[in-house]
């Protein structure tokens, strides 16, 4: 299946920084209760989820890659579910098409002039376009690029995956051929990836998460923050986590903590699974927030 057009986060621009959206998939899932834990029985979802983000009862949830330009780098953030997978379990996912590529090349980026790809976390949705399908082969998609997680991350997941059978084959797949190929490089919370761009840690949600904060003049102006949250009832309530959180208690933490800083800050987010217009402001809202997005 490859899948048509689809509402897509609009071009940004923040100081020196551009973002383009590259799309995977993204519709309606599953209902909250399915994926999230520690919902309220007695809450009144927020108004402002409709249309973008609940649709009669399901969570609409995009999977998708942020492409960056900042000066001369041209850096991927994250690589989606990707073509061509073996996903028994997610048949919506099994072998499928994207116009992923498609996306990439109207972002005027082709996967040659890559130089970073920036993976926040090892899940199955994050890794898929690391490789492309030839012929019976799996080749890195991006060849000149430094792929870049934390060492948690990749010896957790390496290790693990087998345990796991939501990962499907996407550890053999997409992140050994480019673990072969000698293609990755570690990093950790408060290096510098580019001018300006920070790595941050988000770990909780999985071992070894992290994600980016980009700075100009001191002042905190965008953060990719991975899965920090899936959903936006994770902004309505902050402490709700979901059933793949590796340490929930974590993950709660550190959401509550970024939301009120990006909240101060007036930073924009950038987020993966929030479809449409997927970059957008921390507000306060009663005992949580509310995402505002920025177009
Ligand atoms: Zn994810």
């Amino acid at each position: 299946m490859t899948l048509g057009h689809l509402p897509r986060m609009s071009p940004q621009k923040i100081g020196q920084l551009t973002v383009h959206a590259c799309l995977d998939s993204a519709g309606p899932t599953r209902p909250p209760e399915d994926l999230l834990r520690g919902l309220p029985d007695d809450r009144t979802d927020p108004d402002w989820l409709a249309p973008y983000f609940s649709d009669d009862g399901r969570m609409l949830l995009a999977y998708q890659s942020f492409v960056l330009r900042l000066g001369d780098r041209v850096i991927v953030v994250d690589c989606a579910v990707g073509e061509d997978g073996e996903f028994p379990m997610r048949p919506d996912w099994d072998r499928k098409k994207s116009n992923w590529l498609a996306h990439l090349g109207q972002a005027g980026v082709t996967p040659d002039e890559v130089d970073t790809v920036f993976l926040t976390h090892l899940h199955v949705d994050h890794t898929g376009w690391l490789t492309r399908l030839e012929g019976d082969v799996w080749s890195p998609t991006f060849a000149n690029a430094r792929h870049l997680t934390t060492k948690v991350e990749h010896d957790f997941w390496l290790a693990r995956h087998q345990d796991f059978p939501y990962m499907g084959a996407s550890v053999r797949d997409s992140v050994t051929p480019v673990v072969e190929a000698g293609l990755f490089d570690f990093v950790e919370a408060g290096d510098e990836v580019a001018p300006g761009l920070t790595v941050v840690d988000l770990a909780g949600h999985s071992p070894g998460m992290i994600g980016l904060e980009y700075r100009e003049d001191g002042k905190l102006l965008a953060a990719f923050n991975a899965d920090l949250m899936h959903h936006p009832l994770q902004m309505a309530f902050p402490e709700v986590t979901t059933l793949f959180c590796a340490d929930a208690d974590r993950a709660s933490a550190v959401r509550q903590e970024k939301l009120a800083e990006y909240a101060d800050a007036g930073t924009i987010m950038f987020c993966n699974h929030f479809p449409g217009e997927s970059a957008g402001l921390s507000e306060r809202d009663g005992v949580g927030y509310r995402f505002v997005p920025t177009s």
